[in-house]
């Protein structure tokens, strides 16, 4: 590993929340810093996510019950969970070793690093939405998980258990209650679970554009351009770009969210083994003058309805499949069918749809820390479902490994290594 120092020159690849947030965090350092993106701060996975800040987001898909629900979900039995069968059958090695870390010793060291990441990546977004001047944009109310059935409650007993291990502030609701927080719900819900430790806000690109730009005001820079090759040379890398750029790096952090795992590959031959859970978006306006409070999960149909600057944010569960296939939108429609049982609900935006990509490694860490055997190389990706809000604990860790500060969380279940190797 070659360890930076301050006043060098540092790329970040990718402007995502990650991208923007090491940005942020190696120019506090005293780092000379440029972030690329060919499409500006904060307009992929970052602008279309449901913008939770939760702690209850420790919890990771592939925990130990995953196998006794396993069949219900290859059936198609849960609203949450599609796949595409063809393209699992390309990423079967990704597959089989996601499967092979639903076990309990891996459970364990997730949950209590992604806790650590959680808290850690808290603190500092409450800092920077204050001094970047977004803190308006974000709510502390906590959000819901919503049960249609008694049944449904009780197989969230495992999670509930968890989030309680580790302290996270949480309060089951009757029908009644729910009724006192949010209203204009229907009484289609017989309890929820309202998990109070949360945030979240009402545009999550504006708060990575507003980051960004306060990244600016203190001398980084971002430049609109896609990375097409990289090279390492005597004192460092050389960058080309789509617009024929070159730029000249002492150090480079690749943030490329989805996009991770094919630029890594094309430059280094890397097969990284990352899972892409696809999601979608469309905005829909309360009806009636329905109004909602915070996000929500129907737990039953696997959407998230959140407040937002446009309307109401419908965010699909997960879709298994190969990141650049076409759009498949029944899952997105049922969950708006299922949405409007569940609040008065008017017309659709007139946006077209979104999609993205949850860019997942076997065990549900992200990768934070320096790219084996390519020194000056370092990494950040694979944030699954949780990188709005993990973006800031990941910039502030890369930066403290890349300048060999001690850190604030431990490293170690986030190291490149588990998966890569020189
Ligand atoms: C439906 C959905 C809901 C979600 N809800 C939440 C939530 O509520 N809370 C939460 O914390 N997380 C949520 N997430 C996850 C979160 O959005 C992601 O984990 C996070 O945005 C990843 O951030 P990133 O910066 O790594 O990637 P991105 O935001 O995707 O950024 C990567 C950037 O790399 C750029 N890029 C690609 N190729 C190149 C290149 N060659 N050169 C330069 N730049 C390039 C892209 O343009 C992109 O801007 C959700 C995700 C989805 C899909």
């Amino acid at each position: 590993m070659t360890q930076a120092r301050t006043g060098q020159h540092v790329v970040v690849l990718g402007a995502g929340m990650v991208g923007v947030a090491c940005a942020l965090s190696l120019r506090h350092r005293g780092m000379n810093v440029t972030v690329l993106d060919p499409l500006g701060p904060g307009a992929a996975t970052s602008h279309g996510n449901a913008g939770v800040l939760a702690r209850s987001s420790l919890m990771p898909f592939n925990h130990p019950r995953l196998w006794s629900q396993l069949p219900g979900l290859l059936r198609g039995r849960s609203a949450g969970f599609r796949y595409a069968p063809l393209a699992m059958l390309d990423q079967w090695r990704w597959g089989l070793a996601y499967l092979s870390n639903a076990r309990e010793p891996v459970f364990r060291e997730t949950t209590a690093a992604l806790d650590a990441l959680i808290r850690h990546s808290g603190d500092v977004h409450r800092r920077w939405m204050d001094a970047a001047g977004v803190a308006h944009r974000r709510r502390d109310e906590g959000w819901l998980f919503l049960y249609r059935s008694a049944a449904g409650f009780e197989s969230g007993a495992f999670a509930r258990d968890t989030l309680e291990r580790f302290g996270v502030g949480t309060a089951v609701l009757e029908r009644h209650e729910l009724h006192d927080l949010e209203p204009h719900l229907q009484p289609i819900f017989r309890k929820a679970l309202w998990v109070k430790d949360a945030s979240s806000v009402d545009s999550p690109g504006e708060v990575v554009r507003a980051y960004a730009d306060w990244l600016t005001q203190q001398g980084g820079r971002v430049v609109v351009a896609e990375a097409t090759t990289l090279n390492r040379t005597d004192t460092g890398w050389t960058l080309h770009t789509d617009g024929g750029n070159t730029l000249h790096a002492d150090h480079v952090v690749v943030a490329l969210g989805p996009w991770s795992r094919e630029f890594l590959r094309a430059q280094f031959g890397w097969r990284l083994p990352m899972g892409f859970e696809r999601g979608y978006h469309r905005h829909l306006q309360p009806a009636q003058g329905a109004v909602l409070n915070r996000p929500v999960y129907d737990t039953a149909a696997g959407y998230v309805l959140a407040p937002m600057a446009q309307g109401l944010r419908l965010t699909s569960g997960v879709e298994l499949n190969a990141q650049h296939a076409p759009p498949r939108t029944g899952q997105l429609d049922a969950a708006e069918r299922a949405a409007r049982e569940a609040l008065p609900l008017g017309d659709r935006s007139a946006a077209p749809d979104w999609l993205g990509s949850r860019p997942t490694l076997p065990d549900c860490r992200p990768m934070i820390g320096a790219g084996p055997g390519q020194p000056g190389l370092w990494l950040a990706l694979g944030h699954q479902h949780i990188g709005f809000s993990t973006g800031p604990g990941t910039g502030e860790l890369l930066a403290q490994l890349m300048l060999g500060e001690s850190t604030t969380i431990d490293p170690h279940p986030f190291r490149p290594q588990r998966f890569l190797r020189a």
